[in-house]
């Protein structure tokens, strides 16, 4: 086992989430054993150099932790992502948007060129490409036989980078689709609105609820059965 490993299995099924002391925001209290702090200080020295200077990394830093400090609790997300372009110093603002938010989009868009900033939003389907083409069978459309685009997240992120973006805002993209929309994003990405289909894109509420109403969510064997059971 690996000095690596080793770390990991501490933590094991005991991480932050488990803390009771959550002694690193304020040292008022005491690390526990599995602490991640105390066991990885020497990748957290590597990081601190990450937040000195101009380097982007730095920059972005900043201006979460000064939008934090001047407007906490103050301002909705979608003003914290306006005023976090601004900060930023950007002038074009991209939106990566889920074709069922295009109409939302458009509102947000409005409140964005409030702020003096250009904007353009980029639809999942752009390229309009068929789900076929990704490999995906047939089986696996909504309505199988017809022309069914795929979303298509690294479009989205090159357009943008294409149209030289400063910062881009992704706009209720699917789990996954938003991975690659990130990945291959050039400018800093920063979410506005998740998807979520069944809770009105308000997933903590499943967590909220998970006591009683969502306590499904709990144990993966009663999720629902996926739709396409003996159909691939
Ligand atoms: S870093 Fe350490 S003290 Fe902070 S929440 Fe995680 S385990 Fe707790």
């Amino acid at each position: 086992m690996t000095k690596k490993d080793d770390k990991k299995d501490k933590a094991g099924d005991f991480s932050c989430s488990e803390c009771q002391t959550r002694n690193c925001y304020r040292h008022d209290s005491r690390f526990p054993k599995f602490c991640l702090t105390e066991n990885n200080q020497e990748i957290a020295d590597e990081t601190r150099g990450l937040y000195a200077g101009e380097g982007l990394d730095a920059k972005v830093a900043r201006a979460a932790a000064e939008l934090e400090a001047e407007y906490y609790g103050r301002l909705t997300r979608l003003e914290e992502t306006v005023v976090f372009a601004v900060k930023l110093g950007a002038k074009k603002m991209g939106v990566a948007s889920c074709l069922s938010f295009l109409d939302e989009s458009a509102i947000y868009a409005k409140a964005a060129r409030s702020a003096g900033l250009e904007v353009m939003t980029v639809g999942c389907k752009v390229g309009s490409m068929d789900k076929t083409e990704i490999g995906l069978p047939e089986s696996h459309k909504f309505c199988p036989g017809e022309m069914e685009a795929c979303c298509n997240p690294i479009l989205q992120a090159k357009v943008l980078n294409d149209w030289d973006s400063d910062v881009n805002v992704s706009m209720g993209l699917c789990v996954g689709h938003d991975y690659l929309f990130t990945k291959h994003s050039k400018a800093p990405a920063v979410t506005l609105a998740v998807k979520d289909r069944v809770l009105g894109h308000n997933p903590m509420a499943a967590i909220y609820n998970s006591k009683l109403f969502y306590s499904r969510v709990l144990d993966f064997k009663k999720y629902p059965k996926s739709r396409l059971v003996g159909k691939k």
